[in-house]
Order: C-alpha cells, then sequence, then structure tokens
C-alpha cells in the first residue's frame, strides 16, 4: 500500500517506520526541509518533501502535525489527494479535529495511537512506539466502513489494540487517563520547585527517585503538546480538574483533621482502583 505521512516527528516519524518495515512505501511530508532529509538518510520514509503534492498518490494519509496545524494542512491538502484517499489523523483530542475534518473529507476517520514519550521531534522517533497500545477510532455516523476497516487493519498490523468510541467519549477518557496526569504531575514539579528554603530543595533534588520519576514524568515533556490538550479538550479537562481538586481538599481535610482511618480508606480504595487501567 502507498501511505502518506504529514508530520514527520515523533509520532509520524514512528508510524512511518513500522509500517515502511511492514513494506509499504512510505511518502512523508513535513515543514522543514531538513527533517525531509533526515527522514530519507535514515531510510524511514521512501520520498519526503515540503509539498503536499506528494500526497497525491497515496492510498491512506495520516496527519501527525501538531494538532495547532491540522486546519492549516488540511486546506493545502484537500486539493491534492485522489477521491478515494483515506484520511485520518493521530491527534490527541478527537471532537474538534472530526468536527474539522469530516465535513471536508469523506472518507475520513480520526485515529489516536495512545503511545508516546517525553521527547519531541523526528529524532526520536522509534521501531515499535505502538506495540501493544490502544489505538483508538472514532468513527461518526457518516464514515465509510471501509475506511474504518483500513485504518484498524494498519493499526493492528502495528501491534495496537485497536478500540472504537465517539469522538467525545475519547476526550472525557483521555482527559481522565493523560491529560489529568499532564497538569497534576506538572503541577506537582512545579510546587516542589516553590520550596523557599534553599538546602531543603538542594537536598530534595538530590533525594529523588523512582517514585519522584514516575510522578513528574509526564509533566515534564513537551509543552506545546501541554498547552493543545488543554486548548482542545478544554472542557473535558477542566470537569477531571474539578473533580480531581475535591480528591485533593478531601485528602487536606483528613490530614489536618488527623483522620487517619478515613485517609486509609480512601487509600485502599486507590490501591484496589488502579488494577482496572490497563498498563498499570
Ligand atoms: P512532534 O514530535 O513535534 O512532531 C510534529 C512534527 O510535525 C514536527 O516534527 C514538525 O516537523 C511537523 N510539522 C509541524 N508543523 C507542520 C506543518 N504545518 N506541516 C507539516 N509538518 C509540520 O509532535 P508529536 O508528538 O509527534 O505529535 C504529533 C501529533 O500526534 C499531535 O497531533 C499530537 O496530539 C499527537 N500525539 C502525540 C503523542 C505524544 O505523546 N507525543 C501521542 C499520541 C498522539 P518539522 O521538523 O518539519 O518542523
Amino acid at each position: 500500500m502507498e501511505i502518506g505521512i504529514i508530520g514527520l516527528g515523533l509520532i509520524g516519524g514512528s508510524l512511518a517506520i513500522d509500517l515502511r518495515q511492514k513494506g509499504h512505501r512510505v511518502l512523508g511530508v513535513s515543514r522543514r526541509a531538513e527533517t525531509c532529509q533526515q527522514a530519507i538518510e535514515r531510510g524511514i520514509v521512501d520520498h519526503a518533501s515540503t509539498d503536499l503534492a506528494l500526497m497525491a498518490t497515496a492510498e491512506v494519509v495520516f496527519l501527525c502535525t501538531p494538532l495547532g496545524a491540522i486546519e492549516a494542512t488540511l486546506n493545502h491538502l484537500v486539493p491534492h489527494l485522489s477521491p478515494a484517499t483515506v484520511l485520518t489523523d493521530v491527534g490527541s483530542v478527537k471532537a474538534t479535529v472530526v468536527e474539522l475534518i469530516a465535513p471536508r473529507w469523506h472518507n475520513f476517520v480520526g485515529g489516536h495511537p495512545m503511545a508516546g514519550k517525553a521527547e519531541s521531534g523526528l529524532d526520536v522517533a522509534q521501531a515499535e512506539l505502538f506495540v501493544d497500545r490502544a489505538y483508538v477510532l472514532t468513527p461518526i455516523n457518516t464514515t465509510p466502513p471501509t475506511a474504518i476497516e483500513t485504518v484498524a487493519d494498519l493499526a493492528q498490523s502495528l501491534g495496537c489494540r485497536v478500540y472504537h468510541c465517539r469522538p467525545e467519549e475519547h476526550d472525557r477518557a483521555v482527559a481522565w487517563i493523560s491529560h489529568l496526569p499532564v497538569m497534576i504531575s506538572a503541577s506537582l514539579i512545579n510546587a516542589c520547585l516553590q520550596e523557599p528554603n534553599h538546602t531543603v530543595s538542594t537536598l530534595a533534588q538530590k533525594f529523588a527517585s523512582s517514585g519522584f520519576r514516575d510522578t513528574s514524568r509526564v509533566g515534564g515533556g513537551n509543552p506545546e503538546l501541554g498547552v493543545m490538550m488543554a486548548r482542545y479538550n478544554q472542557a473535558a479537562l477542566l470537569q477531571s480538574l474539578y473533580s480531581y481538586r475535591q480528591q485533593l481538599d478531601q485528602f487536606i481535610q483528613e490530614i489536618e483533621q488527623a483522620n487517619w482511618p478515613a485517609l486509609e480508606q480512601q487509600l485502599i480504595l486507590s490501591q484496589q482502583g488502579r488494577p482496572n487501567f490497563s498498563g498499570t
């Protein structure tokens, strides 16, 4: 199959590596000529260009730019696509993206591979990033079943577990398990940085070990991506942040009141609930 990837960064580059390895012919478009050059030199794509006209022969196109670049990219892309081309995206937010693309391209299915890293760009693209990860597809009533099947088959071939849900359901679910954790983790780092005593602050930084590494990882990632999550998933993220604030207030109250049995009860619930989340 001839597959187009637009946006040769972490996700686009990693998809290109695996798809090419599976025997597909991969055409890449990125913003900077240096990135296109690097993608060719590393054998990540068969051809690369900064010109979206390269997508004219692609049977499936993955839009892998940052969320903020999707609209402008779509405007320039549509005139180059052949009517049968299946278009999909990898954006971390789905409702706004689907509302934007579906009326412009009938053969479109929204997608989100649930894999990532703290770093961004083609330098950190890697093989098998998506193995054993969820790949969520968010078709709507008008999405052609053949488009869904095509993208689902490709995702499955990368070793992903494929799920289908409505775009809004996706956004509420990822607010809980992806976007809220970024804000909590970033708040944790920023709160620690506010320690006023220099000695204590230095000691904390030296003592930090696996627990802090795990809980601070997603908060120390790409700021641009965090802002995009908040901007494009504002309502769902706010709902989970309000709920989280209530939980935090409850912990504060129990600790202030030295209500250890109540605190223990809360922690028992957390311990019992954690295994419900796959990947933990
Ligand atoms: P990234 O590493 O920053 O890659 C995006 C790439 O897109 C950049 O390297 C840039 O390449 C290129 N680009 C920027 N503007 C462009 C434009 N107007 N036209 C063509 N290419 C352009 O970002 P990413 O982490 O791969 O994220 C890409 C998408 O994946 C986002 O929609 C994000 O929501 C989604 N996603 C991210 C993660 C994650 O954890 N990172 C996980 C799942 C989904 P140049 O070098 O050419 O400038």
